[in-house]
C-alpha cells in the first residue's frame, strides 16, 4: 500500500495507516467499537496477515507492506493512494483511490457519485441556486434540502438518519467532556474539555447526556458562562478525535467540533431542543457544506484550513442562523461572513498530529460562527458587498495559490516553528 502526498507526510500524526488496515478489514467506522482499535491492529501486525473485508485472509505486515512516501505527490488529488497486490499465480494489480474530503472517496478515472444521483426537485451547486428555489417556493433551505433528500429516500429515513448523527455528537461531547489525561501521539498536549466542565458543573450532579444538559442550562446565560461551554464543547469533539473516539465528520475530522458545538449552543441556550430543530439545523448546515465542496473543496490538503474549520464555521452560521429565525438570505449572508474571516486559514499541524493547532482552533470556528450569525441577523443582506458564491470562488482562489506547505504536509508554519522532535515527523 502506497501512501502519497499529504496522506504520507501527515498520515501517522493522522492515524492514516490504521485507518486503511481497519478499511481493508471491512470494518464500519460508524459501529466497530472504538476501543478495539488498538487490540485489532496488534493482530493484524502480530499475525502478519489481514481478512480483507472480513473473508479473504492475505499476507500483510503493515511494516513493510505500508510505504509513506514522503516526497511523491499524484497531480490529480494530494490525498492518493494505491493498493498494489501481487497474486498467487504472480499477475500484479494496482488501484489507486483519492481521499477528497469529507470521508468521500474517488477510485482513479471514476468520477465521484458518477450515474448515482437521483432527479433532485431543486438543483443546487451554488449559492444563488439555493436562494432562487427558497424564493421561487417559498420554503425555508431545510425545507429545500429536506425535498432533495426525499429524492434519495424516504423522509421518515432521512430524519433518522440525522438524529442518529446527532446521538454521536451527543455522545461524542459527553464522552469527551468526561475524559481526562494526556493524548497520543507524542506531543504530551493534556485534555482540557473535563477540567472545564468539572469548573463550570462546580458540584452538581448529574447522571447522564440530558440530566447533564439541564444542569448547564441552569448555570444561566452570563457571556463567559456561555463562551465557556462552546468552547468546552469544541475541545471535548476535537480531543476525542485526537485519541481514536468515534467523531461526526463535518465536513472533516479535524473540524469535527465546530457545529456540535454550535448546535448545544442553540440546544442548551436558545430552546433548540426537539428533534425538529435539531433535524433542520443539520440538513441547512449540510447544504452549505456541499455548495463549498462543489464550488471550492472541504480537503485541507487542496485548500488549508480554510476548507476545514472555515467550512465547518460558514456551516453551522448559516444553520443558527435559519435556526433562531433569519431569513434565508440572512442565513447565507452568515455563511458568507464566516468564511470571509477564514480566508488563507491554513493547515500546519504540528507532527501532523490533529491537536495543535486543530483542537483549539475548532473552538474559534464555533464562536466565529456564533458571531457571524448574529451579525447577519442584525444586518439586512441587501446591504453585503459579499456574496457565499463570491466568497467561495475567493476560498478557491487562495488555495489554489497557497504553498502546498500549508495544505496538510506539516512543512510550513506551527509544525515547523515549534520545536518539537516526534518519531513520527
Ligand atoms: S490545521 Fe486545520 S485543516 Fe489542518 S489538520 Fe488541523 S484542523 Fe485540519
Amino acid at each position: 500500500m502506497l501512501l502519497y502526498g499529504s496522506l504520507a507526510k501527515t498520515g501517522i500524526g493522522h492515524g492514516t495507516d490504521m485507518a486503511v488496515q481497519l478499511g481493508l478489514s471491512g470494518d464500519d467506522p460508524v459501529t466497530f467499537d472504538v476501543h478495539n482499535i488498538h487490540a485489532k491492529l496488534a493482530d493484524i501486525a502480530g499475525m502478519k496477515k489481514i481478512v480483507l473485508a472480513g473473508l479473504h485472509e492475505v499476507d500483510f505486515d503493515p511494516r513493510e507492506d505500508i510505504e509513506f512516501l514522503f516526497s511523491e505527490t499524484l497531480p490529480w488529488h494530494p490525498n492518493a493512494l494505491t493498493f498494489a497486490v501481487e497474486l498467487q499465480h504472480g499477475d500484479a494489480v494496482a488501484e489507486t483511490y483519492y481521499s477528497v474530503g469529507g470521508g468521500f472517496v474517488v477510485k482513479e478515472n471514476e468520477e465521484a457519485g458518477k450515474g448515482q444521483a437521483p432527479q433532485f426537485p431543486f438543483p443546487i451547486n451554488t449559492a444563488d441556486d439555493l436562494l432562487h428555489w427558497c424564493i421561487k417556493t417559498g420554503l425555508s433551505i431545510h425545507d429545500v434540502v429536506l425535498e432533495n433528500e426525499n429524492a434519495w429516500r424516504p423522509e421518515q429515513q432521512t430524519r433518522e438518519q440525522l438524529l442518529s448523527i446527532w446521538k454521536i455528537m451527543k455522545e461524542c461531547v459527553y464522552r469527551g467532556c468526561h475524559a481526562e489525561g494526556v493524548l497520543p501521539g507524542g506531543l504530551s498536549v493534556r485534555r482540557r474539555a473535563a477540567g472545564l466542565n468539572k469548573k463550570l458543573i462546580k458540584d452538581q450532579s448529574y447522571t447522564d447526556f440530558e440530566s447533564w444538559i439541564t444542569v448547564i442550562k441552569n448555570g444561566g446565560t452570563d457571556f463567559k458562562y456561555i463562551l465557556d461551554w462552546v468552547s468546552c464543547f469544541a475541545l471535548a469533539v476535537n480531543e476525542e478525535n485526537a485519541s481514536f473516539g468515534r467523531v461526526v465528520t463535518a465536513p472533516t475530522n479535524g473540524a469535527a467540533g465546530v457545529i456540535p458545538a454550535v448546535l448545544l449552543y442553540y440546544v442548551v441556550f436558545n430552546d433548540g431542543n426537539t428533534d425538529d430543530k435539531v433535524i433542520r439545523f443539520l440538513l441547512t448546515a449540510s447544504e452549505i457544506g456541499s455548495i463549498f465542496k462543489k464550488g471550492a473543496t472541504i480537503s485541507a490538503a487542496m485548500g488549508g484550513c480554510q476548507a476545514e474549520i472555515g467550512v465547518s464555521s460558514s456551516m453551522a452560521a448559516a444553520a443558527l442562523t435559519e435556526a433562531m429565525s433569519g431569513t434565508q438570505r440572512q442565513a447565507l449572508m452568515a455563511a458568507e461572513i464566516a468564511m470571509e474571516h477564514h480566508l488563507g486559514m491554513t493547515c500546519d499541524p504540528i507532527g501532523g498530529l490533529v491537536q495543535v493547532p486543530c483542537i483549539e482552533r475548532n473552538t474559534m470556528g464555533a464562536i466565529k460562527a456564533i458571531t457571524a450569525s448574529q451579525l447577519a441577523l442584525q444586518s439586512m443582506p441587501d446591504y453585503a458587498k459579499v456574496s457565499l458564491d463570491g466568497v467561495i470562488k475567493t476560498m478557491w482562489d487562495t488555495a489554489l495559490d497557497m504553498n502546498s506547505k500549508y495544505k496538510e504536509t506539516a512543512d510550513g508554519g506551527l509544525a515547523v516553528n515549534v520545536p518539537l522532535s516526534l518519531p513520527e515527523c
